[in-house]
């Protein structure tokens, strides 16, 4: 899996609905590539941290400013390698 593979199912792994074959790749991928872990490992603990106050689904409006916040780190992260 390449970084910008690994972006087209950002979204569906945090939500946890990712297929279990993606989840896979995703993971190997993650683990030889400092920026996409970062990337995810922040957003992870973003999730956590939400849960904890509201154990229930996330709002849709937060889901959407979640991806946005999610795709924007990820740019940046990776721009910013390879600057
Ligand atoms: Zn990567």
């Amino acid at each position: 899996m390449k970084c910008e593979e690994l972006l087209k199912y950002l979204n569906e792994y945090v939500d946890g609905t990712v297929d279990l074959a993606v989840c896979e790749e995703f993971e190997k991928h993650m683990a030889g590539c400092n920026p996409c872990q970062v990337v995810v490992d922040n957003i992870r603990k973003t999730i956590t941290l939400y849960k904890e106050d509201q154990p229930y689904t996330l709002p849709t409006e937060f889901h959407e400013r979640l991806h946005t916040a999610l795709r924007q780190r990820w740019k940046e992260t990776h721009t910013g390698d390879r600057l």
